[in-house]
């Protein structure tokens, strides 16, 4: 059951210290796709909110234009802390209604989601010259992505997704988002996910805050084999588990000629 109420906000924009960008947009407060491993949960003190993350949703309605002057040159993200096209999308066209606030600027703009309901717009990305989306998935195995990710569009639907706005002519990439130690299988997404796209992106998987102690549960409880990989990375700090991943991950990529870049230990990149 999710609670929903509709706000009215006087900005939608966020000045952001992320590498990624340089404002975000988050047209929702709370995300329905209720990811196991979800960071933004701390979110729910701004927004006043008591329910557990995932079962809220605050509507953001702004009665002002955005203004595109002050973006000339800058680069917008959508979204940081919720997912733009979550089920609700669909029926409240808050992220339809700030895109085409952009279309036929020079502004870059990019959307990461999780959610096949971005095939909805691509006439609306096709009239952004500088959009650039991408899908974000870390396993093939839809066993897992229900674990994972469970509200969330199924692996399948997501594939056709990225497949589908390549061959439109739009810029896109694949996240390969968090990356679960021991379960998300990069070699595997890569050879499978090669012609879908021109870009990936990698980052691995944090343990902190309030996430911390659900995602350990439930490699105890699903994979615990893999507690004592999962001590040595979160518990230990043992980073030669990671270092060894980009290595090979470089050598891959070299090998089959594919494009990439990464966000591993993105937190301690700010600009
Ligand atoms: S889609 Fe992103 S914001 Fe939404 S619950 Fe999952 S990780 Fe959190």
């Amino acid at each position: 059951m999710i609670t929903v109420s509709e706000y009215e906000v006087k900005s939608l924009l966020t000045k952001t210290r992320v590498p990624a960008g340089d404002y975000v947009i988050n047209p929702y407060a709370g995300c329905p796709h209720k990811c196991l491993y979800c960071y933004a949960d701390y979110m729910k003190r701004f927004a006043g909110r008591s329910e557990k993350w995932g079962d809220f949703l605050g509507v953001k309605h702004c009665a002002k234009n955005i203004n595109l002057k002050t973006l000339f040159g800058k680069k917008v993200i959508l979204s940081s802390v919720t997912d733009a096209y979550n089920p609700f999308e669909r029926k409240y066209k808050v992220t339809q209604n700030i895109l085409k606030q952009f279309a036929g600027s020079g502004i870059e703009v990019e959307v990461l989601t999780k959610s096949d309901l971005i095939l909805r717009d691509i006439n609306i990305f096709k009239s952004i010259p500088r959009i650039r989306i991408g899908i974000s998935l870390n396993t093939l195995d839809e066993g897992i992505r229900k674990d994972l990710e469970p509200r969330a569009s199924p692996i399948e639907k997501r594939l056709n997704a990225i497949k589908t706005l390549t061959n439109e002519g739009i810029d896109t990439y694949i996240f390969l988002s968090p990356i679960f130690p021991g379960i998300t299988d990069f070699r595997e997404i890569l050879s499978e996910c090669k012609t879908y796209t021109g870009m990936f992106y990698f980052e691995n998987l944090n343990l902190r805050g309030a996430f911390r102690a659900p995602v350990l549960a439930y490699i105890q409880k699903k994979h615990s084999h893999l507690m004592p990989l999962y001590e040595e990375i979160y518990t230990a700090k043992n980073t030669g588990f990671w270092k060894k991943m980009e290595n090979d991950i470089d050598v891959f990529c070299a090998k089959n000629k594919i494009k990439y870049g990464s966000y591993f230990y993105h937190e301690k990149i700010r600009k």
